[in-house]
């Protein structure tokens, strides 16, 4: 003879279940005992991984947003300094064809146009290519009385 630990009844040893409470005495009756409880619990473990994953994908997603924002803001730069490079070179091929016409009227009204307003870095830089441009014809004509 056993006793049931839950009621103290006293049970035959071959027993499988209490005879009185109902309580098994063997391993897969008290898995079984207890699947409520395991589902109960395993809901909630779903609902919070389902949430954590939710979570993720939130972060993920606004990763992704800012990724984008960022290759868009990125591009943006870049084809504002092409855009930039290419009204500079024409600039310069405006200079070069201005030099060739008549340069000692353009470089005056460069110089003059920088004592007016001293702070204008484009006229500055449009003297530096001019100046630069009288460098290259100086050496173009060095070269040729060789
Ligand atoms: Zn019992």
């Amino acid at each position: 003879m056993k006793q049931c630990k839950y009621c103290k009844e006293n049970i035959a040893n071959e027993a499988k279940k209490c005879k009185v409470c109902g309580e098994p005495f063997y391993f897969w009756g008290k898995v079984i005992k207890f699947t409520p409880v395991m589902s109960i619990f395993l809901a909630a473990a779903s609902i919070w991984f389902a949430m954590i994953q939710y979570e993720y994908k939130i972060v993920a997603v606004n990763h992704a947003k800012e990724v984008v924002e960022e290759s868009r803001i990125q591009e943006e730069v870049a084809v504002r300094t092409i855009k930039e490079m290419q009204s500079s070179n024409a600039r310069t091929e405006e200079l070069k064809r201005r030099y060739d016409i008549n340069r000692e009227t353009t470089l005056y009204e460069l110089e003059q146009k920088l004592e007016e307003n001293p702070d204008n870095l484009r006229t500055r830089q449009e003297i530096l290519i001019f100046k630069s441009l009288e460098n290259d014809k100086a050496r173009e004509r060095r070269l040729r009385s060789r």
